[in-house]
């Protein structure tokens, strides 16, 4: 494999140095399709976990090539360890799935502080009272406007919606929708029409990457009928469909909680426009950060945890609980064993990518025990056993699943599948013209020990992992996109603001990132 100035070529000198990775797996640099790394309401978690902080302290690596930074970890780590940490696992590339539009400066500040892994963010929009408005009016074409002056105006790559319609609900005191056709915090904008509005304004605009949603009802029993009508709402439409492990629940109205996930990951095999990234549960420690301010009332609720509740003024709200999956709790226990089903169901590894919904379903410094889960039954069998199996009877994983994913597998679904998804046409694989981001392991029989400590990890063409330790940090590059569209939707869009908004528009857009765009439109 040759490397030159960042990129992958197909031939260099003979006399260019060397790197000798004989017998060692080499694979293209991770990249994590959904995580929570920078943003307010990043900070606001990382505000409230001062004992993680004081039990993780990171020291400065000793770096050649920049300024090390000291930091905390824990399951919210600081800015630059954060950096550090992904790289060190082999990662090169990260998306944070949720970013409020009027915090968008904040999390680029962030990510300026983040170093090594090239870095974007989707913006919330599905409870944006702007375009909820544009919705229940049946402005279709002016909410595609909005939609991308958005994206371009705060720097961000990809729309997200979160829980469409009930977060704006939730501000009223209202906990739930119910159904995709219910009544959301704007009469008119349900559900439906809110998540197809936003995937044909994705598709139209040919964004790299679809709508990326999360469901209704995350986290409840019985929700696995909420995921599967959002679905079949957008069907031949794309659309990816967040951490569905915590969608694909079945049970609920008096029966107890059951597994839902044989009966979800049935329709996505058998839809080639939906994909998903599993959001899996990990035992142990976590901290749930979402824009779904509802969802985290219950958790603080059931759990008595500290929390903290924002409502983003016009656009979307934000909830915290620190939280921890017990394996003697029977509900985690369906969550561990409902995430795994789900990988182990699926028969296309393209589109059903590996996430922990990180920090939500575990930390990202879990994955190579997760990639353990997934490759070596014997362990997975014997994890198993140790959970509580109240709520188990009837689940797949428990009437036995034999795969074990190869490593080709796990390539995929923490590579090439996301860079796909994410329409990152030079991430993802290793040929020519590729970006030179590449993790080399040395083969371990344990498989968690193997993908925790890369021998080497290549950035942009720098080393920056040599035998097993960090030595280099250079900045990252920054993933968004700036869609054409209509310069009609300023004018009703300043009046709003002008109306509504505690700021004024001219202040409301970030200075664009150094980095040019990532082209939109078809054949980018
Ligand atoms: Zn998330």
């Amino acid at each position: 494999m040759c490397v030159l100035d960042g990129r992958i070529v197909d031939a260099l000198p003979t006399d260019a140095p060397r790197l000798d990775a004989h017998v060692m797996v080499v694979m293209p640099g991770g990249i994590d399709i959904h995580a929570h790394i920078a943003g307010s309401s990043v900070n606001h978690a990382r505000r409230i976990l001062s004992d993680e902080r004081t039990a993780d302290p990171a020291a400065a690596p000793a770096l050649r090539d920049a300024v090390p930074r000291s930091g905390s970890g824990g399951t919210v780590p600081s800015t630059f360890t954060t950096g550090y940490r992904y790289a060190g696992l082999g990662y090169t590339t990260v998306f944070d799935a949720a970013v409020a539009p009027v915090s968008a400066r904040d999390t680029h500040a962030q990510l300026d502080d983040t170093p090594i892994i090239d870095a974007g963010f989707f913006a919330l929009m599905g409870n944006d009272a702007y375009l909820l408005q544009q919705v229940a009016a049946g402005e279709r074409d002016r909410a595609r406007d909005y939609t991308a002056w958005l994206l371009g105006a705060t720097g961000a790559y990809a729309i997200k919606i979160v829980n469409p319609g009930g977060v704006e609900l939730w501000k009223r005191n209202i906990r739930t929708v119910k159904s995709i056709d219910d009544t959301s915090g704007v009469p008119g904008a349900t559900p439906r029409a809110i998540m197809e509005t936003l995937a044909d304004a994705a598709a139209t605009l040919a964004l790299p990457h679809p709508v990326h949603i999360h469901c209704n009802n995350l986290g409840l029993p019985g929700n696995v009928s909420t995921t599967l009508d959002s679905m079949r709402a957008l069907s031949g439409r794309r659309a990816h469909f967040a951490h569905a492990q915590f969608h694909a629940y079945a049970g609920g109205n008096g029966k107890p909680w059951a597994s839902g996930a044989k009966q979800l990951i049935a329709y996505i095999n058998a839809h080639d426009e939906v994909s998903i990234d599993v959001g899996q549960v990990m035992l142990g420690h976590a901290t749930t950060v979402t824009a779904d301010g509802a969802v985290e009332y219950l958790l603080h609720a059931s759990s008595g945890r500290r929390w903290v509740n924002v409502d983003v003024e016009l656009e979307t709200g934000c909830g915290i609980v620190p939280y921890e999956y017990r394996d003697a709790a029977a509900v985690a226990s369906l969550q561990w064993v409902v995430g795994l089903e789900l990988f182990l169901l699926s028969e296309d590894p393209w589109r059903v990518v590996l996430s922990t919904d990180h920090p939500n379903g575990g930390a990202f410094t879990s994955y190579p025990e997760l990639i353990r889960l997934l490759m070596d039954r014997a362990y997975r069998d014997d994890r198993l056993k140790g959970v509580n199996q109240k709520l188990l009877a009837g689940s797949a994983l428990a009437d036995g699943l034999a795969r074990e994913y190869t490593l080709r597998e796990i390539a995929i679904i923490t590579r090439a599948g996301p860079a796909r998804q994410l329409g990152l046409a030079n991430k993802g694989h290793l040929g020519a013209g590729a970006d030179a981001d590449i993790t080399i392991y040395a083969r371990d029989a344990n498989i968690a020990a193997m993908f925790s400590t890369p021998r080497y990890v290549i950035k942009a063409g720098e080393l920056v992992v040599e035998e097993g330790q960090l030595r280099r940090a250079p900045p990252s590059r920054r993933l968004y996109v700036r869609p054409p569209y209509d310069d009609a939707v300023m004018r009703d869009l300043s009046a709003w603001f002008e109306r509504y908004a505690t700021i004024a528009l001219a202040n409301y857009p970030v200075a664009p990132p150094r980095d040019a765009p990532v082209p939109v439109g078809a054949g980018a």
